[in-house]
């Protein structure tokens, strides 16, 4: 079903309530990488230049103590945000109450203010009450009454959990909206994987098979062809009796590898070889095995070989549609990132043969940036969690709760 959008408001003289994804690295009131702030620019800008009041909502991290709240505050994010929008954006160091009122309805047209960290809402006078988090019905209520019932919630990152802030506001205004960023992922998640241009190739990697499990099962049905690539491709190793030496491994997941292995058939790509490493260290003395020949004791599997390389390459080669979440070794260290690097230079490759190319979650989203080429690709989603959860094919509560067209 259609969701309203920004375009479909009616936003001048209107006090217009936003939930956006401000949630950035920050340490000691400094920004680390204000990508999720720039990526909310767009919608930011319509509704300011259409003349709303813009009432803006975020999280930042997550709050179970009082001493979380000196770090997290959102002062340092709206105040940047000031700079990239080159207008005064009023902070209220609140998140309800007369203070937050008062400038609520003292906003003009065009003018803009942001709300405290929303989480401060989950803990009260030291005790972790999650009101936020668990969308308390009265909070829900407060927030969407500061606004003339339009809300915009432009957060794709926490659209997978049902907060105050998005579900909340939303069951309680006459419009909720998607924004321009959530649309877009809307878009090229839902529907571009709903009813992919084939071949569909999905790339699956990083640390945990229980962390992805349900997604490989959903993409398995889904896609032509699932690669496994990081650490969690050493149980499947493990599975099919090669020899892992210390490689990430979960024992309990063993039975599952095996029954995933059997049911896919060659649909379900692994790599053939590893760089494995005498330590968990980018200065470690190497080798290249053959996964079949095994990982020598005292080893670890930390990036897929050149082998690994080729094969998935080939199996790129002529793909339309691939989605990509998690890293295929261990990039943050150099000597480990060539196979996470070359799945990236890969689906440049892809996209400018035609095909739509998605990247979800932080860390494959780092090595995009890392190479430069995340312009190149079709879509950068901002949700790691929510992505992945998206990709299953379950409904995200954040855009469930929006207005239907
Ligand atoms: P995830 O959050 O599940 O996408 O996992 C990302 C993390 O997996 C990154 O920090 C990688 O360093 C790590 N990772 C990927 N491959 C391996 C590996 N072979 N051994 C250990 N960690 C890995």
């Amino acid at each position: 079903m259609a969701k309203l959008a920004v375009t479909d408001l009616e936003l001048a003289g209107k006090k217009v309530l936003m939930r956006v994804d401000f949630n950035v690295p920050i340490k000691g009131g400094v920004i680390g990488n204000d990508n999720r702030i720039v990526a909310a620019l767009p919608t930011i800008k319509y509704v300011l230049e259409h003349n709303g009041r813009a009432i803006l909502f975020s999280h930042l991290g997550r709050i179970k103590t009082e001493d979380d709240k000196k770090e997290l505050s959102l002062a340092p994010v709206a105040k940047h945000l000031g700079e990239l929008l080159g207008k005064d954006v009023t902070f209220i160091p609140e998140t309800r109450g007369a203070e937050l009122e008062a400038a609520v309805n003292a906003l003009e047209d065009g003018q803009i203010l942001m709300v405290e960290n929303t989480r401060f809402e989950d803990v009260k006078d030291g005790e972790y009450v999650k009101l936020e988090s668990g969308n308390d019905p009265e909070l829900g209520k407060y927030w969407a009454s500061l606004g003339d019932d339009i809300f915009i919630n432009d957060a794709f990152g926490t659209a997978h959990r049902a907060h105050a802030s998005n579900v909340g506001i939303a069951s309680n205004v006459d419009q909720a909206a998607a924004g321009f960023l959530m649309e877009k992922e809307i878009k090229y998640l839902g529907e571009t994987v709903a009813n992919p241009k084939r071949p569909f190739v999905a790339i699956i990697g990083g640390a945990k098979v229980s962390d992805k499990i349900e997604v490989i099962k959903a993409l398995l049905n889904k896609a032509d062809k699932v690669i496994v690539g990081g650490g969690m491709a050493y149980t499947f190793d493990a599975a099919k009796g090669n020899k892992i030496g210390n490689s990430l491994f979960e024992a309990d997941k063993v039975e599952l590898a095996k029954q995933l292995m059997a049911e896919a058939g060659d649909k379900l790509v692994l790599p053939v070889d590893a760089v494995a490493a005498d330590a968990f260290n980018n200065d470690a003395k190497t080798v290249i095995v053959d996964s079949a020949a095994g990982i020598p004791d005292g080893y670890m599997g930390l990036d897929i070989g050149p082998k690994s390389i080729a094969l998935f390459q080939e199996v790129l080669s002529d793909a339309k549609t691939v989605v990509w979440n998690g890293p295929m070794g261990v990039f943050e260290m150099p000597n480990f990132a060539k196979g996470t690097l070359a799945i990236g230079n890969e689906l440049v490759k892809v996209t400018e043969n035609g095909g739509a190319t998605i990247v979800g979650g932080g860390d494959s989203t780092a090595a995009v940036q890392a190479l430069g080429v995340a312009d190149k690709l079709s879509h950068i989603s901002t949700g790691g969690g929510a992505s992945l959860e998206y990709l299953e094919g379950k409904p995200l509560p954040g855009i469930e709760s929006l207005t239907n067209k």
